[in-house]
């Protein structure tokens, strides 16, 4: 019998597994994509948020664990369970090391990612090459790995695991026979419910327009990630942690695909200029506060207007000012034009654009900085970067909430146990996004979800590792120290 099962395929499970495997245990790694998708929304990341308390390798000055640890008590409002929080910030300051030495290699921030060179350390090549790198370490190492996975069911004995189930599939036009897969003792990391479009309207159900909100959204991470075991677990009685309610949305362009758009999907041009709605009203302070600080609110703003779909517009001044989208925005050389293209009512829109225009109290502009560009008796107010849009050609894109993922998980301890009637399970445990509202009940900082997903990936490995008899060599207290 296998010692260690581990199940999904992303940041958390991969470290789970080498973990596991570097402590002597038997793995076995079932992924529920197929091997050109595997890796989950790990796929798509770019960085993690890294404690130091000075100058290190790719990061710039210090970002000590009291800080870290206030950034998240802010983004979270207090939802996050202290003892386990510090156990992540402090191993985000070691786990590079380890990292390095399963193939991931590190640079300096973007310089279009503001604020992060002191804060995350950027994967060269993205989360792409990390989970990369970690399938070829783990395979050289001797991890089994099924891909085209899903298991659909766990099998519990008064909180013990004892087996999975994977149903008949077809897979590549052959089909597979169901089958029921024990094991001595397993990790659960496959994410949160995000790609299961059914309990996304459970959760947001449907508003006073008639409308099911969530069958607008798109999804900018896996398919795969449809929270099939989540609701298993809970059906078996596991304990939860979060609000299935909750999920990190952000804007993004209304063209991109249902799945897998990933991080160029964005539009980072809010700040700039203006967002309506399909009837051409605006809703929100576009200029609130820095852009990196507000992006993920727009997403659930969106997710509130009529339609679920929202336009931002820039005039020619904006230009150069942000990342560009991986789409081109429609382009004319009038509002009334524009308005033509997105299928905005010309009338209302013009009102809005010129009532905008008419409110500006243009000062020294500067998107550095919280400037004094700002409107004055308009509603809603736009605080910084106010200038009017009147210099074409003009630019919309359009916006839809785009979910990065959800909140909703199982409540475990500091072993990454997985918990029923606030008792551990013996050799039941659980890493990455499907714990994740244990440290994040909600919001969210950049680069947080792969320090979760990392420090909690190694620490279920080690803990499935010992429960099957297997103690890994360095224990989490003891990790490595990092290397430059
Ligand atoms: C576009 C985008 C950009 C992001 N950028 C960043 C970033 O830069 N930094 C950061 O910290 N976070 C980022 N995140 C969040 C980050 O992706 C997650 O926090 C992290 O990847 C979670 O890791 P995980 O292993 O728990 O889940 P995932 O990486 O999603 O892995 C889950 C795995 O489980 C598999 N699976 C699902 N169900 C089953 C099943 N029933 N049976 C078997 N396998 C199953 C899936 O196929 C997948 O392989 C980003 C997310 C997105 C969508």
């Amino acid at each position: 019998m296998i010692d260690v099962l581990v199940i999904g395929g992303g940041n958390a499970a991969l470290c789970a597994a080498l973990m596991a495997r570097e402590a002597g245990a038997s793995v076995l790694l079932l992924e529920a994509a197929p091997r050109a998708w595997r890796g989950g929304n790990s796929q798509h990341t770019r960085n993690l948020r890294c404690m130091h308390d000075g100058p290190q390798d790719v990061l710039v000055e210090a970002y000590p664990e009291e800080e870290f640890w206030q950034d998240l008590l802010k983004v979270t409002g207090g939802q996050t369970n202290e003892k386990l929080a510090r156990l992540v910030i402090r191993a985000s300051s070691s786990c590079r090391g380890w990292m390095r030495r399963h193939g991931v290699h590190f640079q300096p921030s973007l310089s279009g990612a503001l604020h992060t060179a002191r804060t995350n350390a950027f994967f060269m090549g993205g989360g792409k090459a990390l989970v990369n790198a970690y399938y070829r370490s783990a395979e050289n190492l001797g991890v089994q790995i099924r891909y085209d996975t899903p298991v659909a069911d766990i099998e519990l004995e008064d909180g013990r695991f004892v087996a999975a189930y994977v149903p008949a599939r077809e897979v590549q036009g052959r089909q597979l026979p169901a089958e029921r897969i024990e094991a001595r003792t397993c990790v659960l990391a496959a994410g949160g419910f995000e790609s299961n479009r059914q309990w996304l309207r459970e959760a947001w159900g449907q508003n006073e327009r008639g409308e099911w909100p969530s069958d607008n959204f798109l999804i900018r991470g896996t398919r795969f990630n449809d929270g099939v075991l989540l609701r298993r677990m809970i059906e078996q009685g596991a304990d939860t942690i979060g609000d299935p309610t909750q999920a990190h949305m952000v804007a993004i362009d209304a063209r991109a695909p249902l799945y897998d758009g990933g991080i160029c999907t964005r539009i980072d041009c809010v700040s700039l200029g203006v967002v309506v709605n399909r009837d051409g009203q605006r809703f929100y302070d576009e200029g609130e506060d820095f852009w990196p600080k507000r992006y993920a609110i727009w997403g659930r703003l969106v997710a509130h207007q009529p339609g679920q779909v929202g336009f931002s517009i820039i005039d020619q001044k904006a230009l150069g000012r942000f990342m560009p989208p991986v789409f081109p925005g429609a382009t004319a050389d009038s509002l009334e034009a524009l308005a033509g293209l997105l299928g905005l009512p010309e009338q209302a829109f013009l009102e809005t654009v010129h009532a905008y225009n008419k409110a500006c109290q243009v000062g020294t502009f500067d998107h550095t900085r919280l400037d004094d560009c700002h409107t004055v008796s308009l509603e809603p107010v736009k605080s910084h970067w106010a200038r009017p849009i009147d210099t074409p050609p003009y630019y919309g894109y359009p916006l839809r909430p785009g979910v990065t993922f959800t909140y909703l998980g199982l409540r475990t301890d500091e072993t990454a146990a997985v918990h029923f009637d606030r008792r551990p399970s013996p050799n039941l445990f659980v890493a990455g996004e499907m714990m994740a509202g244990n440290v994040l009940g909600k919001g969210y900082t950049a680069g947080v979800g792969m320090s979760i997903g990392t420090a909690f990936g190694r620490i279920a490995g080690t803990s499935a590792a010992a429960a099957a008899g297997h103690e890994h060599p360095e224990k989490e207290n003891r990790h490595d120290r990092e290397t430059a």
